[in-house]
């Protein structure tokens, strides 16, 4: 059985054709342009590889960039509502794949709830029912799932807006984020690191000042969220996680954050609650197996 996925992004929307466990057997980059010619590019994709392969597709699922409207009842059901990303506000990125394939189940949510279901189905947080997925990329955005199901509720978590306060000696005045002068994506974004200084994180020693303080954001985003969630587990995706040696850097201040209040024995040992993704950078288009799988899945039980 195959199924589509599409991870969407602002800049680029990447399509895929993946099987039941999560391989990712084709896919394809296609630029974020206008959403009339990335949508028609992105279904034109898939009606190729089905007519290549001779085999029609079980689901799709669209894993994207928001904000975006979750509510089934909602008639901006799966649109991208207002983004400062220009031509894309009320955006119907679902009803374009819809319309393109009636008769196949269309799994729509936010890029990071997607990515955490995959990594539910598939990867690192397979024994979790609650949990958080973060994407540490160029932007901050936080999902996962609550019992089970993703996370959403009268919208859907901004965990990269989370305010913190900036630390005293932090080199930056004011964090990137064009709404808030100090919130988690404005100060721990691939593009705060490049502002702060002066040159990107990947070109930065593993042993430069900066991984300490993006830990220390890092850290404090995270103690937040186990106080409202109670999370069995984190991932750290995105790019900026590429730099193994944060992860170390970010279990240490947590742990010395949480001054032991936190009473669990998984909480002991820190190395299997804050883990990479288990499927690296495949867990975004990944994201969007899980949303065509849970789609298919909802519509048999109907
Ligand atoms: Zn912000």
């Amino acid at each position: 059985m195959l199924v589509g996925g599409i991870e969407g992004g602002g800049t680029k929307f990447v399509c895929a054709i993946g099987d039941t466990s999560g391989q990712v057997l084709h896919r394809e980059r296609i630029p974020t342009t206008t959403p009339e010619e990335t949508l028609r590019r992105s279904v034109e994709y898939f009606q190729a590889q089905q007519a290549a392969r001779g085999e029609k597709l079980a689901a799709i699922g669209i894993a994207s960039f928001g904000p975006v409207d979750l509510n089934p009842a909602s008639p901006h059901y799966g649109f991208i509502t207002r983004t400062p990303k220009p031509g894309w506000s009320y955006a119907d990125v679902a009803g374009a794949v819809r319309r393109a394939f009636p008769d196949l189940p269309v799994g729509f949510d936010t890029d990071v709830n997607g990515a955490g279901l995959a990594e539910h189905r598939w990867g690192a947080a397979r024994a979790w029912q609650t949990f958080v997925y973060i994407t540490v990329g160029t932007g901050i955005g936080g999902g996962g799932m609550h019992e089970g199901r993703t996370l959403r509720g009268l919208i859907h978590p901004e965990m990269g807006h989370l305010l913190l306060p900036i630390r005293a000696d932090d080199p930056l005045q004011r964090g990137v984020c064009p709404f808030h002068a100090y919130c988690f994506e404005g100060l721990a974004s691939g593009p705060s690191i490049e502002k702060r200084w002066g040159q990107r994180g990947e070109t930065l020693p593993p042993d430069h000042p900066a991984w300490e303080l993006e830990a220390h954001y890092l850290a404090h985003a995270i103690m937040d969220i186990m106080a409202v969630l109670s999370p069995e587990g984190f991932v750290l995706g995105g790019s900026v996680m590429h730099q193994r040696q944060l992860f170390p850097m970010i279990r240490a201040k947590v742990a010395e954050l949480a001054n032991e209040y936190f009473v669990h024995p998984r909480l002991q040992n820190l190395d299997e609650y804050i883990v990479p993704p288990g499927l690296g950078d495949d867990a975004g288009v990944c994201g969007g197996f899980a949303l065509a799988l849970g789609a298919l899945e909802e519509a048999q039980r109907v």
